[in-house]
């Protein structure tokens, strides 16, 4: 009989011994950094803290936050790593590195060690999806630089059998697809969309003619959108887990379980802090934050407090899976949130909406303008081409659905045909921001 976890003892540990043990390796970053990066030692100074004030975990909150923009300036300022490394760069044995949304790429560096631990929480979280050895495993993901490309290790570490397939054209994959049968797969949400739906208009029967039987997603929100998952798992008669990941620490530092209950977060690994975005004050379990993550145990480059742009909830309630690391929902970036009406809108809220309504396809756009110096929002979705509403009925729906989800009413809903908006191979573009100084 296959054993249940992964590593029992690390992600059933109780709450108590957790952060007894986080409390100590916190002790441990927070020295390293101090002691061997010159900007840690600088910025800790300036803020008049010192590795000694880490009495206990909440304690983090004195130091100063680190953002992506320190991060691309330290590196300009001590090329090529930068100075938040703590180590000589014949121990770094691999960088990724990623641009985020805007600017300058910036490297993450890893230890033999570091990398190995990355990896080894890969094959937790893949174990936790339900793969097992006798797993046949697609990466799909890009290899070039991205730190989702080696998360294949983990899974080839864990036993499963593994196809490197890296982003092939959509024909190659499906003809992978067809030729090893794989059962289970990595991408994004709206590839698996687009590639479940490709399959179908090349006359493949994707639950018949494929074996595929796990579909990892990450990247967007769209994993944890319950409407979003459901119709990926009837397109492939597959099961959808969500990951969650980010460059500078883990390809994927949480993952769903078999409940999708939220995403198992590696406590032993980073300090979750979840912040309201303008006091900077701990939000309380079940609100909404931005997550800050201090690295616990990465030796080439310690993150304190990092701020990941990401919006989430989280709860430290035990999961019925019995592993007992923080769970967190992942609701958008703070990139993509604007305010309309005095309300902070995601694009995946309205997605939740999309997703739910029978008639549409499940694809939309928002646009925001600027109407009479208001910010406003413009929905486009679209209607199924079996769908018998009236467009003018399907308007008034969505509209309502989106007020009931969101607080607020989008200026106008313009309903297409199937097909008419682009369908996105790998990440989606569905937010246009059309004020000035937006990104259109
Ligand atoms: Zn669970």
């Amino acid at each position: 009989m296959s054993k249940k976890y992964w590593n029992e003892a690390i992600e059933t540990i109780s709450r108590e011994e957790l952060e007894i043990y986080q409390l100590e390796k916190l002790k441990e970053q927070i020295t390293l950094a101090y002691e061997n990066s010159p900007y840690y030692k600088k910025s800790f100074d300036e803020r008049g803290v010192k590795p000694e004030d880490i009495k206990s975990l909440a304690d983090i909150q004195k130091f100063p936050i680190l953002t992506k923009q320190i991060v691309r300036e330290r590196q300009d300022a001590l090329p090529i790593l930068g100075d938040l490394v703590t180590v000589p760069e014949e121990k770094v044995v691999f960088i990724s590195s990623s641009s985020g949304s805007t600017g300058v790429p910036t490297a993450s560096p890893f230890s033999k060690r570091d990398f190995d631990e990355f990896q080894d929480v890969q094959s937790r979280l893949f174990w936790e999806a339900g793969m097992r050895p006798s797993d046949r495993y697609v990466h799909a993901l890009n290899f070039s630089l991205f730190v989702g490309g080696p998360d294949v290790i983990g899974a080839q570490n864990l036993g499963a059998l593994c196809i490197w397939a890296g982003t092939l054209p959509t024909d190659r994959l499906l003809f992978i697809l067809q030729q090893y049968q794989p059962t289970a797969i990595w991408t994004t949400p709206s590839y698996a969309w687009y590639l479940g739906e490709t399959a179908k208009q090349k006359g493949i029967d994707v639950a018949k003619d494929l074996a595929i039987k796990t579909i990892i997603v990450a990247g967007e929100p769209g994993g944890s959108i319950p409407a979003t998952r459901k119709a990926i798992e009837e397109l492939w008669d597959a099961e959808v887990y969500d990951f969650y990941g980010i460059s500078d620490i883990f390809g994927a530092c949480a993952g769903a379980c078999e409940y999708h209950a939220g995403l198992h977060i590696a406590e032993d690994h980073m300090l979750v802090e979840v912040v309201d975005e303008k006091t900077g004050l701990p939000v309380k379990e079940g609100e909404r934050g931005e997550m800050l993550l201090t690295t616990l145990r990465k030796e080439a480059r310690p993150m304190i407090r990092f701020k990941t742009g990401d919006i989430v909830t989280y709860t430290n309630e035990r999961c019925e899976c019995g592993r007992t690391h923080k769970r967190i929902e992942i609701i958008g970036r703070t990139d993509d949130m604007f305010i309309s009406g005095g309300v902070n809108v995601f694009p995946s809220d309205i997605e939740h909406v999309t997703r739910k309504i029978d008639a549409l396809t499940g694809e939309y756009r928002v646009t925001i303008i600027k109407d009479n110096h208001m910010t406003k929002f413009n929905v486009e979705v679209e209607k199924r081409a079996d769908a018998i509403t009236s467009n003018e009925d399907l308007k008034a729906l969505v509209t309502h659905e989106i007020k009931v989800q969101l607080g607020v009413k989008p200026k106008d809903v313009i309903i297409l045909e199937d097909g008419e908006l682009p369908r996105a191979t790998h990440k989606a573009k569905r937010l246009i921001d059309l004020r000035e100084g937006g990104e259109a």
